[in-house]
């Protein structure tokens, strides 16, 4: 009778402590609701009047009254800059809520390389000017012409990665190759016998630490993580591309060698994965 009452008290713990997990579990999915439909409402309401502001003081720096003195003129470019930088941070941070979220939806459609390859030279190649850099952008032969993706969001991370090139790179240059992997490669498991496309943006930068590879693409973590680092940034592009590579059923991986270089390549499956071709709202610009 003992062993039966006690039986029954440690059954009834057991329920309670279900009872408690599982009322814990909501109370979590809530907050974490909440938490992206806050940070979801900020951001809206902190673009709008940075706009307006983004807008007023790039008229001012262009003194397009023409009665301005060149001290206002620079102060004008600052408060630009700086808008635009906080913009930046509103817009990856909005990015990264919706993807843990799990709300941000892909519009797949077919992708021609051709064209993306000349958008990538059209939006770098004044930055590989101006920092007297090689750039180059290559599609090697034997892969699909078109690829059946969200073309918009490989942009981004494209754009993402190859400014970091740009930005930690003084000399030699960055180059873009859309191609089979590299046969040095070492493939996930995850892509065993599927065909893959990769996209490598390989620099002549400063290179990361092999002991830095896996923590840079978390959000807010830098390789410099002192207050006077000498390159601006918020830590948040790669934790966001490494995300979108997933959602697009790839992944990036990195090679890289302090002093000589960084190769981030991503690597693409040829047919996306099936929940990635749900067409979904349009992609914010
Ligand atoms: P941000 O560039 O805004 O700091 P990212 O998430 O894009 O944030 O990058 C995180 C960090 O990874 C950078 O601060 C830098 O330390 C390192 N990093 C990224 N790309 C490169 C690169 N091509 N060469 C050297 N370091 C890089």
């Amino acid at each position: 009778r003992d062993k039966t009452d006690s039986l029954n008290r440690q059954r009834q713990v057991l329920e309670d402590l279900q009872l408690d997990t599982e009322h814990k579990a909501e109370e979590l999915a809530r907050a974490s609701q909440y938490k992206s439909d806050f940070l979801a409402n900020m951001s809206h309401e902190l673009r709008t009047p940075l706009n307006s502001l983004l807008i007023l003081s790039r008229s001012l720096a262009d003194n397009e009254t023409g009665n301005l003195d060149a001290e206002q003129i620079e102060s004008a470019r600052i408060i630009h800059d700086a808008g635009s930088n906080l913009l930046r941070l509103i817009n990856d941070i909005l990015d990264l809520s919706k993807i843990e979220a799990g709300k941000m939806e892909l519009v797949v459609d077919d992708l021609p390389l051709a064209d993306f390859e000349r958008r990538l030279r059209r939006t770098f190649s004044h930055v590989a000017q101006e920092k007297k850099l090689d750039f180059d952008v290559t599609i090697d032969a034997g892969i699909p012409p078109v690829l059946r993706t969200d073309g918009a969001r490989l942009e981004q991370v494209a754009n993402n990665l190859i400014g970091n090139a740009f930005k930690f790179t003084v000399s030699g240059g960055v180059n873009i190759r859309i191609g089979r992997p590299d046969a040095a490669l070492v493939l996930p498991e995850k892509f065993a016998g599927q065909a893959l496309v990769a996209i490598s943006v390989a620099d002549t930068g400063i290179g990361i630490p092999a002991e830095k590879f896996d923590h840079i693409f978390h959000a807010f973590e830098q390789v410099d993580a002192s207050t006077s680092r000498q390159y601006g940034g918020t830590g948040l592009g790669l934790a966001i591309c490494l995300r979108i590579a997933e959602l697009l059923g790839g992944d990036i991986i990195l090679q890289s060698e302090q002093g000589k270089g960084s190769t981030f390549t991503v690597l693409l499956p040829e047919q996306p994965p099936e929940p990635a071709a749900t067409p979904g709202e349009a992609t914010p610009a």
